[in-house]
C-alpha cells in the first residue's frame, strides 16, 4: 500500500494499492496496443478531445486545486493558478496539434518532404513538486504528436495525476491512451525506463535520478528529455529598482516552500547596493505569508516531508541573515531564510528544494556573469537593471535555459521550458516541446 499524507497536518488522506512491474508492463502493452489507433484519429478530432479535457480540467478547477492544495501542501490560491495553468496547456496542445508538420526541400531530381512520426508509447514520469502541472507539460504535446502514454506520478502525490486520468477518459479520449500507474521509482519508473516497449521517456526530477534516467535508458537507445534540478542566479545591478527587485525576490525563492526547480535561490547584488538591498530584502522576506494552505491569504505553505525538512535543515548551520515565522506542528514547516554566503559555500553549490535563499556580493559585471555561471546548473534566472544594453549583454553571457529581465517569470505555456548543463536537456512547452515527442521521417520521391 502507498499510504498518501497531507504536508500540512500529517494526516493520511489516501491509502492507494502500489502497483509493481507486472502492471507496469500491463500498462505499457495497454499503450502499446493503443497506439495505432490514436495516431490514426484525424488531427481535427484529436484537437476537439484535448479541449474537451481542457474544459474539463476548467470545469473541476476547484476540485482539482483541493486535491493539488491536500496533497502537496500548496496554498490554495496557488493551487488554482497552477490548475488554470493544465486548462491553458491542453487548449494550446490541441491548437498545436495541425501546426506541427513536415517541409518540402528542394533537392534535384524529386521531391523531398519530411514527416512528423509520433514515437509509439512513452513513459511520462512526473517530481512531487508541481504533480499536475508538470503532468500536462509532457501529456499535452505527447498526446498531440499521436503518442501513447504511461504516467507515473511521484509517490508522494499521486491524487491529482490519478483524478485526472479518470478526466481523460471523460474527454472521449479512448481507454489506453493514457494509463496512470502511480508507484514507487524504483520499481514503476524504473521499470518504464528499461522497457523495450516504451519508446521514450520524459523525465522530471532530480539530476542524480535523472543520471540513472539516462543510463537506464542507453540499453535500449531510448530518447529521453531529462528536467533536472536548478541552483539559479537572481542577479541585481546597483542601477536596478532595488524596491521591485527586493520585493519580488522572495516570491522568486520562496514559492512553492522552496521546492520549485526554478527558484533563484542564489541572489547577487551588486556590492555598492548590497547593504540597502539586504535591508528591503529582509522587510520584504518578513511579508511572506507562511500557514494554513486552506487560507485564502496564505502564501507558503510546508514542505513536502519530515525526511524532507531534515535535507532543508542540513544546509543552515549558525545564525542566519533572516529567518521568518512559521506554524508550530503538525505540519513539516519551514521559515523563509536568508543566508550571507559566498558562492563557494554548500548553500549556494547544492539545490535546497526549500525556503533558503543565499545572498551573494558581486563587484561589477564580469564578477556577476562568473559567479552566476559558476555552477553545475543552468536552468532559470533573473537580471534586474535599469540598462537595456547590460541586460541583453547578461542575457546571452549566462548559461541558463530560461532567463527574465526585471521580472520573476520562468514558465509560460507558450515559450520553451528547460536547461542547460546538468539542468538536464529537450524543452518543454511551446511549439519546440512538440519535437521532443515526434520523430522526423525524410522520404525522397523521384521525377525521374
Ligand atoms: P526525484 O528525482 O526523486 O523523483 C522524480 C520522479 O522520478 C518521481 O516520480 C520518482 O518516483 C521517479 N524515480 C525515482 N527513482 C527512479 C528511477 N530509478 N527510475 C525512474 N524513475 C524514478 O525528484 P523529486 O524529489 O520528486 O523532485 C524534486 C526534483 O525535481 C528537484 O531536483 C527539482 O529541481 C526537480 N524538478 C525539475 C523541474 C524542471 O523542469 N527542470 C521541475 C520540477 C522539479
Amino acid at each position: 500500500m502507498i499510504a498518501v499524507t497531507n504536508p500540512a497536518t500529517e494526516e493520511t488522506i489516501a491509502e492507494l494499492p502500489e502497483p509493481g512491474v507486472a502492471e507496469t508492463d500491463e500498462a505499457v502493452a495497454r499503450a502499446k496496443a493503443a497506439f495505432p489507433a490514436w495516431r490514426a484519429v484525424a488531427p481535427a478530432d484529436r484537437a476537439r478531445l484535448l479541449r474537451r479535457l481542457a474544459a474539463l480540467v476548467e470545469e473541476h478547477g476547484e476540485e482539482l486545486a483541493g486535491i493539488e492544495s491536500r496533497n502537496v501542501g500548496k496554498p490554495i490560491s496557488g493551487a488554482r493558478a497552477e490548475v488554470g495553468m493544465v486548462a491553458d496547456v491542453f487548449h494550446f496542445y490541441a491548437g498545436a496539434v495541425d501546426k506541427h508538420h513536415g517541409e518540402t526541400i528542394p533537392v534535384a531530381g524529386g521531391v523531398d518532404l519530411t514527416f512528423r512520426e509520433p514515437l509509439g508509447a512513452v513513459g511520462l514520469i512526473v517530481p512531487w513538486n508541481f504533480p499536475l502541472n508538470i503532468a500536462s507539460w509532457k501529456l499535452g504535446p505527447a498526446l498531440a504528436c499521436g503518442n501513447t502514454v504511461v504516467l507515473k506520478p511521484a509517490e508522494l502525490t499521486p491524487l491529482s495525476a490519478l483524478r485526472l486520468g479518470e478526466l481523460v477518459l471523460e474527454a472521449g479520449i479512448p481507454e489506453g491512451v493514457v494509463n496512470v500507474v502511480a508507484g514507487k521509482g524504483s520499481v514503476v519508473g524504473q521499470r518504464l525506463v528499461e522497457h523495450p516497449d516504451v519508446a521514450k521517456i520524459g523525465f522530471t526530477g532530480s539530476t542524480e535520478v535523472g543520471r540513472r534516467v539516462m543510463e537506464g535508458a542507453a540499453g535500449t537507445i531510448k530518447r529521453v528529455t531529462l528536467e533536472l534540478g536548478g541552483k539559479s542566479a537572481n542577479v541585481v545591478f546597483a542601477d536596478a529598482d532595488l524596491e521591485g527587485a527586493a520585493a519580488a525576490a522572495p516570491y522568486a525563492v520562496f514559492d512553492n516552500a522552496g521546492q520549485d526547480c526554478c527558484a533563484r535561490s542564489r541572489i547577487f547584488v551588486e556590492r555598492s547596493a548590497y547593504d540597502r538591498f539586504l535591508e528591503l530584502l529582509v522587510e520584504a522576506t518578513k511579508g511572506v505569508a507562511v500557514g494554513d494552505p486552506r487560507d485564502e491569504a496564505t502564501e507558503m505553505g510546508p514542505l513536502i516531508s519530515a525526511a524532507h525538512r531534515e535535507t532543508v535543515s542540513s544546509f543552515v548551520d549558525g545564525e542566519p541573515l533572516f529567518r521568518g515565522e512559521s506554524p508550530e506542528g503538525p505540519g513539516f514547516w519551514f521559515p523563509c531564510t536568508l543566508v550571507e554566503a559566498t558562492n563557494d559555500d554548500r548553500i549556494a553549490r547544492e539545490e535546497v528544494f526549500g525556503p533558503v535563499a543565499a545572498v551573494i556580493p558581486f563587484e561589477d559585471e564580469a564578477d556577476a556573469v562568473r559567479l552566476a555561471n559558476d555552477t553545475p546548473f543552468g536552468l532559470s534566472g533573473s537580471i534586474w537593471t535599469r540598462d537595456g544594453a547590460r541586460a541583453l549583454r547578461l542575457a546571452r553571457a549566462l548559461d541558463s535555459g530560461v532567463l527574465s529581465v526585471n521580472s520573476n517569470s520562468s514558465v509560460r505555456v507558450a515559450t520553451p521550458f528547460g536547461g542547460f548543463k546538468q539542468s538536464g536537456f529537450g524543452r518543454e512547452l511551446g511549439m519546440q516541446a512538440l519535437d521532443g515527442y515526434s520523430e522526423v521521417k525524410n522520404v525522397f520521391v523521384s521525377t525521374e
